[in-house]
C-alpha cells in the first residue's frame, strides 16, 4: 500500500502531494530556492553560518596581501 502525503507549500500555500511532487512540500524547485534564499537573506538565523559567510567577502584584503608579497 502507497501512502501520500499532501501539505501546502510554504512558499505559495499551493497544495503539494508527495511522491508526486520530487520538491515536497515546495510545489517546485522555485519556492524551494526562494525558501532557501530567506535562508541567506537572515531571515531565520542559524549560529555560526554569519561567520562562514563573511569569509568570502575580504576580496580586497587578498589582493593586498598579493602585493606586498611582490615587494
Ligand atoms: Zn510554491
Amino acid at each position: 500500500m502507497r501512502r501520500t502525503f499532501s501539505r501546502q507549500c510554504p512558499h505559495c500555500t499551493r497544495q503539494v502531494t508527495w511522491p508526486e511532487t520530487p520538491t515536497y512540500p515546495f510545489c517546485s524547485e522555485r519556492c524551494r530556492l526562494i525558501d532557501l534564499g530567506l535562508w541567506a537573506n537572515g531571515e531565520y538565523r542559524i549560529p555560526g553560518e554569519a561567520l562562514a559567510e563573511e569569509e568570502r567577502w575580504p576580496e580586497a584584503d587578498v589582493s593586498e596581501a598579493e602585493n606586498e608579497e611582490v615587494c
